[in-house]
Formats: C-alpha cells, structure tokens, sequence
C-alpha cells in the first residue's frame, strides 16, 4: 500500500528542510521525499493527496494534555482527546497523570497505554512525582518508566518540599527522563484567581501573584542542576520566568520549558465579563507578559508550544468564577492561535513554528518522533496556513467546550492529520 502526498511545501525543521516536494508513504513509513512519478507505482495499490498549496510538515506533538481518563471520563476520555488532537493536526499526544487514579503504578500507566493503542492518535503518558499526587511519597518512578511512562510529572500538584523534589529528579535522572513541572508556590496561590495587578485589582478577584510562579521555576532549577536531572518547565507565563530559564540555559543547566496559545493570545484582561472560561492555571498574565513571551519564542528560549488542553464539563465552568476550575480546551485551536499570533506577525517563521510543535518537544521528551526522514514511521500533519476558521466550540470533536475564544477568527489550520500512513482527519477529500 502507498501514499502519495504531491507537490506540497514540505517543511521537517529537524532537517531544515523547506521545498515543494512529493512525499511518499509505503506501508506506514515514508520511503520517498522529493520527485516521485505517480506512473511509477502500482495504481491499483495507492492514492494520492494533492497537496498544492498546502503545507506538508511532520505530525505534529502536544506535550502537555489532560485527557481525564480514568476518573474523569465525563470530560474527556482518551479517545476523544486522540480525536480532538487529530482534529488540531497532532499526531502524538502526551497525557498528563492527575487522574483518579492517579497515574502513580505501572497498572495505570499500563491501562493508559493499552487505550491509547486503539486511539486515534499516538498517547503517551507521564507518570506522577508522588503517590497519588500527595506530594508526600516518591510514586513508584521506576515500575512506571518501565511500564513505558515518558517522563515524571507533577502537574497539577506540584511537590512543594524541595527536599522531596530533590530525591524525585535525582530518580528521574537515574531513569534517563525528563521532569515535566508546574511551577507554584502554593503557599502563595491558595486562594489566588488571576494574575496580580491592576486588572485583578480593578475587577475585585483574589490574587495569583507571578512570583509564586518564578520562585518555584528558580527552585526547580537548582534542584535540577543539583540533581543532574533534564528538567522541562511547564506553562511559562511571565517576564521572571523567562529570565531564569534564559539564565539556567546559559549557565549549560539542562532546561527546557514551553508555554501555551492562550499564554501568548490573551491577557488578563479576558477576564473582564468574568468569563471562568479564561480562569486558568496560572492565570493569563499582562500584554508586556506575553511581549517577552513572544521574544522568548523568537530566540528559541521557549522551546515548546503545547497547549495544556485541559477540558472541563459545562457545570464546573457555569459557576461563580472563585468556584469555577481551572482550564481550558486547547487541541483544536492551538494551530490556528500559533498561525495568527505568531506567524502571521512575523514573531516565527512558519518552519520556526513547526519546530516547536514538532522536534523540538520530541527532544525535550527524548523520543523518537517529530521528523519527515525517510524510514520513520507516516505521522504527518498537512496546513493550510492561509485558511480563514472561525473557531466553533460545539463542533469540537473534545467532550469539553471551556474555551473563552469561541467565535473567534483566526487563520490557518491542519487539513488533514496522518498517523502511520493512515489518515485520521481531512476536512477534504483525498483525490485518487
Ligand atoms: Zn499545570
Ligand atoms: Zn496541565
């Protein structure tokens, strides 16, 4: 079986390549980039996508993912996280572990893996930092990287004892993974709602200070380089933040970190009409925020774009905004915020911008993925990175709608979404 992918402007940044070519994909991995004749191949056994115009790039991955299963099926289940993600244009996804129960053994990290099998798309899983996301215990960190976890993470509960943390990347580092943290002092969030400021001043809400961010990210840095452990910073959302990473990566500490769409399109002041659809966590920052977000990103200090897709049900969202959880949906808007805020600006290029959803948090996890070389297994992502989309909350293929960009119009977005040489979504048909 063969597919053949003509004439589109192939971009793979793991190997700076940016040219019109045909792409040929035979028995799920690519075997051919460059010319290839259609006449050649056996015409009973193929198709072919017309991909004129259109942008062909490696499939694209999202590190950071709640996809809620198990506990939470009634926000999310790992396969309609795997079709939302498809639908965004990713083609491997990276499930967070703060579940119930919690990712914490390799029985779950197993169920987990074994549901992703069926999925639509490629899941991982992390596995947590503590038992149960306690923040007491070790969880049992070598079973999950055995049981084939990617890396540890703390997300959602993040460990406050440093003296823990230290113990927890010193194992991590052993097990040859990454630590994936949320960066919160909790002491100083307990009761916080949005960013410090004059917005949340003005419109009267609890406050969720930046240092209680950029302290955590300092501590996490010099456990790291005490720890000898790869660290990745989750959800970077400030100024501070960004500094300390920019200094901890040119003292040669092993760091990376990302941010997300909403953290480089929205400010506080989404908040204005109490939308708890732009409650987040952290909370969305300030406009000269997410100006040095948009510098980090150029100068490659932000590695990653992931969206932190964290669905929630209507009920936890149409409350008062001090009871409403925290979150945001985020696969199948992320392309389209990263083509309008960044490409279209000329804060990226657009192969700058694919690198960061593609190799680049393939090497932040260390896996082999993200790249168009031939040989390696079809995950694609075809753009359209001039399309017009309006973004429609219900015909969102996630289980969640918590989104406060509904209605919004953007531009750009993945048309068709290919895992091992098969496609998973088109929003055309493929030509013959
Ligand atoms: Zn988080
Ligand atoms: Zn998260």
């Amino acid at each position: 079986m063969w597919f053949l992918i003509k004439n589109g402007r192939v971009i793979d940044p793991s190997q700076n390549l940016d040219e019109t070519a045909d792409l040929l994909v035979e028995n799920g991995r690519i075997s051919k980039i460059g010319k290839v004749s259609v006449e050649k191949l056996d015409n009973g056994q193929g198709s072919v996508y017309d991909a004129t115009g259109l942008v062909v790039t490696p499939g694209l991955i999202d590190m950071h993912v709640h996809l809620r299963e198990p506990g939470f099926e009634y926000k999310e289940t790992i396969e309609t996280g795997a079709q939302a993600a498809a639908a965004g244009g990713f083609t491997t996804i990276v499930g967070m572990p703060n579940t119930k129960p919690a990712v914490d053994n390799r029985a779950v990290v197993e169920y987990v893996l074994n549901k992703g099998k069926d999925a639509t798309v490629n899941v991982l899983t992390t596995g947590t930092a503590t038992k149960a996301n306690e923040g007491k215990e070790m969880a049992e960190l070598g079973e999950m990287i055995d049981a084939g976890a990617v890396a540890i993470s703390d997300d959602g509960f993040p460990v406050q004892s440093a003296d823990l943390m230290r113990r927890i990347m010193e194992y991590a580092a052993m097990l040859g993974v990454p630590f994936l943290a949320h960066c919160e002092d909790k002491s100083m969030t307990s009761d916080g709602i949005m960013n410090e400021g004059i917005m949340g001043t003005i419109l009267g809400l609890r406050p969720w200070p930046r240092q209680a961010e950029e302290i955590m990210i300092w501590r996490n840095i010099m456990i790291a380089d005490l720890a000898k452990c790869r660290l990745h910073v989750q959800h970077v959302t400030t100024a501070g933040g960004v500094e300390a990473i920019r200094w901890a990566k040119s003292r040669g500490i092993a760091v990376t970190c990302e941010t997300c769409p909403h953290y480089f399109s929205l400010t506080d002041e989404a908040l204005k009409e109490y939308d708890t659809n732009a409650k987040v966590c952290p909370p969305l920052r300030t406009q000269s925020d997410v100006d040095v977000l948009k510098e980090a990103l150029a100068d490659g200090t932000i590695d990653v774009i992931a969206t932190d897709h964290a669905p929630h049900a209507q009920n936890e969202k149409e409350v008062e905004l001090q009871d409403a959880a925290f979150g945001m949906v985020g696969l199948e808007s992320a392309l389209p915020l990263v083509v309008t805020y960044l490409v279209k600006t000329g804060v990226l290029s657009l192969a700058d911008a694919i690198a960061r959803m593609t190799i680049a948090p393939a090497n932040a996890l260390g896996i082999d993925s993200g790249a168009l070389k031939e040989g390696a297994i079809a995950d694609i992502t075809i753009i359209d990175p001039e399309a017009k989309v309006t973004v429609k909350a219900s015909e969102f293929k996630s289980k969640s709608r918590n989104t406060p960009i509904d209605g919004m119009e953007l531009t750009g977005k993945s048309v068709a979404t290919i895992v091992s040489g098969e496609i998973v979504y088109e929003t055309k048909p493929v030509k013959s």
